[in-house]
């Protein structure tokens, strides 16, 4: 049985004096949860937010971060950074990071490996573009994607690792995969999951579905069998939305 996980990602969201009052009115509101929760913020706030849910169930992720231990790399933050702090996930290759700041599948997969061998939950994202969807190359997309992010990434680490699957055109648009969509590409994945590493793997791995996931799709989209939680962006910045999707 896989524990489904919900992550939030506020993107380049929020101040200090938002966090506070988020997270104290978020916290009472999950304490039940059967799911596992993460929030993942800009990297400023990490150590806020790490502080502020110390004692409760909400794990603090980070949005990015580098592959290398340390070095004369202005404006980065390496995985030995987010562990100091504690940090327990990092998304790695959301498609903004890849379209806007430039992220190739062997950067991504530089990180996947950092993360992996210091310790930090990677959630590694994939997704096609409308154009690709429409031209029917999603699954020759999803399946580069995949392969080369979980490049010399042994069964072991697998154990580790998130996938989500995040459709460019579905994300901050308010135009949500079909359930339909979602499960099929999603299956897919766990197929190549299945070709790589063995049956056991692929059924133990946690696969995500994001892209305007909000309090009323969260129901459906739970309720398919490869599904096992969600990337949420905009829902997540508001605590009683995100509760609800949390508690679904
Ligand atoms: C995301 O940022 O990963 C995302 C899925 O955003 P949204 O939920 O706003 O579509």
């Amino acid at each position: 049985m896989r524990k489904s996980l919900i992550a939030g990602n506020w993107k380049m969201y929020k101040t200090t004096e938002e966090i506070t009052s988020y997270f104290s009115e978020f916290l009472p509101l999950v304490t039940n949860a059967t799911v596992d929760i993460a929030i993942c913020t800009p990297t400023i706030y990490l150590s806020k937010a790490i502080k502020l849910t110390d004692d409760s169930n909400v794990k603090i992720g980070a949005e990015n971060c580098f592959h290398e231990i340390e070095g004369a790399f202005t404006g980065e933050v390496s995985i030995g950074m987010l562990v100091d702090i504690g940090c327990t996930y990092t998304i790695i290759g959301h498609s903004e990071r890849r379209l806007s700041f430039c992220e190739t599948d062997k950067s991504v997969n530089n990180k996947m490996k950092a993360a992996l061998a210091g310790g930090i939950i990677p959630i590694l994202c994939c997704g096609e573009s409308l154009l690709q969807r429409e031209s029917q190359i999603t699954n020759a997309w999803i399946e580069i994607q995949i392969k080369m992010g979980l490049l010399d990434i042994t069964v072991e680490e697998m154990q580790n690792v998130v996938i989500a699957y995040e459709p460019i055109w579905a994300i901050g648009t308010g135009k949500v995969a079909t359930v339909e969509q979602a499960q099929e590409v999603i299956c897919f994945i766990r197929q190549i999951i299945k070709s790589l590493y063995g049956e056991t793997t692929a059924e133990a791995i946690r696969i995500l579905y994001g892209g305007s996931v909000n309090a009323n799709n969260i129901k459906s989209l739970m309720s398919t069998e490869d599904i096992d939680g969600a990337l949420v962006g905009g829902a997540s910045l508001k605590p009683i939305d995100f509760a609800k999707i949390v508690n679904f």
